[in-house]
């Protein structure tokens, strides 16, 4: 997609601090961190957000969530992180490109929504 924020990070278009990267897939520190460690992995392809998702996806989700997992290791989340993502304007959403939030390096106590 021509517009969208991620697909211009994920090109290199914009500047972002690479975490990881594979073939599918791409992380990257948020601007703006709501948490000692606060990363972002996105798919390369463009997809909107989790209500975009369909069975053509299943293994690229997969592969995602096993970075998430090499992420945390490698970010030094022993203790803990918590896997957010924002689908739509109830949740939030402002980026449309499919994200998903890793945060962690503190306690966040149990509550799901603030
Ligand atoms: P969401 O509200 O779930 O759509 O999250 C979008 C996230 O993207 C927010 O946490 C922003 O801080 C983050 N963000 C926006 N622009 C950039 C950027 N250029 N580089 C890194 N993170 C960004
Ligand atoms: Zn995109």
């Amino acid at each position: 997609m021509t517009d969208c924020l991620f697909c211009k990070i994920v090109a290199g278009e914009i500047p972002s601090t690479k975490v990881f990267e594979d073939e599918v897939s791409y992380a990257f520190r948020d601007i703006n961190p709501q948490a000692p460690v606060h990363v972002l992995i996105v798919p390369k392809e463009h997809i909107a957000s989790c209500a975009e998702l369909t069975e053509a996806n299943e293994a690229l989700v997969g592969k995602i969530f096993t970075n998430i997992a090499k992420i945390a290791k490698a970010e030094g989340l022993d203790k803990g992180f918590r896997v957010i993502s924002n689908s739509g304007d109830d949740a939030g959403q402002t980026v449309h490109h499919l994200h998903y939030h890793i945060l962690g390096g503190k306690s966040m106590g149990e509550g799901l929504v603030p």
